[in-house]
């Protein structure tokens, strides 16, 4: 008998090669700070590095997964990274049950990777403006036999982190302020934009670089992190990790943050509907819900519902509808996300959640608030909602409500 039981579990082993494994990883506790746990890593198909069934994570522009015997620092983000996106596609797989994701091959993730996405190279060339401090994912491509650039899939790229000292930060009037200082201020004085464009001026201060000089860096840094909820959600909770004192210094460490891991991997589920071609207030408010339901925490709920543009209690100030949300640069993804959310909770949380992954099909990356979206919303509710007539009264009163 104990024969049988033994030749049973080495044939399981022998069939399913993937296997896991334990590292050390970023983990939020109950209370939602980041502390570092150890966590098993499911279906790893080597033994010698991070080579997943779904994921593949690698350095920069090389295809080699890391090895388990590169330097502590990096094993800890590959590991992190390798962690959350697997809870993300969980996520997806079993409780949206998205065909997209059951479908999609082995997935490469690069980190710190500084090159700007070429539609056609797949990277730019090495000096063309570096980026650090943010994440994002890009679109597969052909390639272009020609230049020996091979056929990519779709792909999550994690920058580097770079240190800026607040000293070096001149933006509105902000500098010399702790972090929930400078939260305060960014969110009355500049409230009509977004958190992202507030951290590319604080980015841009850093690179010495300014917009004219380099014309990519704004989308790239804006397709970064999401919502200013989602963002400074994030941002509060990493300083037990990097262990300092004080908060002088700032930066975006985007591969150890686990809402900016679920906002990307987001981003690539709902891909099938809501191309990465650009950043839009719609596509970043798509892929914010996502990671919030994703992160599925009550303190961060919380959080959206005080401090988001839509209906946030603590914005209270010019968060009505601004036709200005409409063009690129102003795009308020926050507006969006804490619509989207309020939605949610006006059709009930598992209702609603299903709701928002059909929206994606009415909807696309250029849909203007107003417009699209809206029009997206009403016909989703017409199939999905529950009693579609009531509540798309609901729905369009909640959105009255805010100058829509
Ligand atoms: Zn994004």
């Amino acid at each position: 008998m104990k024969n049988l039981i033994l030749i049973i579990i080495l044939f399981l082993i022998a069939t399913n090669f993937a296997q896991a494994r334990v590292f050390k990883a970023v983990v939020r506790t109950e209370s939602n700070r980041a502390h570092q746990e150890d966590v098993v890593l499911q279906d790893l198909i080597s033994e010698t590095s991070f080579e997943g069934k779904h994921f593949r994570i690698v350095r920069g522009k090389s295809n080699e997964a890391i090895k388990f015997d590169d330097s502590e620092e990096l094993i800890f983000k590959a590991a992190t990274v390798y962690y959350h996106l697997t809870k993300a596609r969980n996520y997806f797989l079993n409780h949206i049950r998205s065909a997209l994701v059951a479908d999609q091959a082995q997935m490469i993730i690069r980190l710190e990777l500084t090159n700007q996405f070429s539609e056609l190279g797949h990277f730019a060339h090495d000096n063309l403006d570096p980026q650090s401090n943010n994440a994002l994912t890009v679109p597969g491509g052909k390639g272009l036999a020609s230049r020996g650039v091979q056929p990519w899939e779709t792909e999550i790229w994690f920058r580097p982190k770079k240190r800026v000292h607040i000293d070096d930060l001149k933006v509105n009037g902000l500098a010399n302020q702790e972090f929930k200082g400078l939260m305060r201020g960014f969110r009355n004085q500049i409230h009509m934009q977004s958190l992202q464009k507030f951290m590319v001026n604080i980015l841009q201060v850093m690179m010495g670089t300014s917009r004219q000089s380099s014309p990519f860096s704004i989308d790239n840094v804006f397709r970064t992190a999401g919502s200013s909820v989602i963002m400074e959600f994030g941002y509060q909770f990493i300083d037990p990790i990097t262990k300092l004192a004080s908060r002088k210094w700032y930066w975006l460490d985007t591969a150890l943050i686990p809402e900016i891991i679920y906002h990307e991997y987001s981003h690539a589920a709902l891909s099938d509907h809501l191309l990465l071609t650009h950043s839009t207030a719609v596509i970043e408010g798509m892929a914010d819900f996502f990671a919030g339901q994703i992160a599925g925490s009550p303190k961060l709920a919380k959080h959206i519902k005080k401090y988001n543009t839509f209906n946030g209690k603590n914005a209270k100030r010019k968060q009505d509808y601004m036709i200005q949300f409409e063009m690129g640069e102003y795009a308020n993804t926050d507006f969006v996300f804490g619509m989207l959310w309020e939605i949610k909770n006006l059709l009930g949380e598992e209702n609603g959640e299903k709701f928002m992954f059909e929206l994606r099909k009415r909807v696309t990356t250029n849909s203007a608030i107003r417009k699209e979206l809206i029009d997206g919303i009403i016909q989703t509710c017409d199939e999905y909602c529950a009693n579609p007539f009531v509540d798309k009264i609901r729905i369009l009163k909640a959105l009255n409500q805010r100058g829509i």
